[in-house]
């Protein structure tokens, strides 16, 4: 995972498809990005969450 991959990950999953929330800390939501291992993951405080693993070639 480069860089870029992670902004347009980011971006992509900036607002939760659930519930519209697009903040993230303070109890909201979390966003963790590992380029280094390729992982990629955001979830909400609804419940919704999303983990996405694209190790590097
Ligand atoms: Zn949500």
């Amino acid at each position: 995972m480069t860089i870029d991959d992670a902004i347009q990950l980011t971006v992509q999953y900036s607002r939760c498809p659930n519930c519209g929330c697009d903040t993230i800390g303070g109890g909201t939501g979390t966003l963790e990005i590992d380029t280094e291992i390729g992982c990629f993951k955001r979830t909400c405080q609804c419940g919704w969450s999303i983990e996405i693993s694209t190790p590097n070639k």
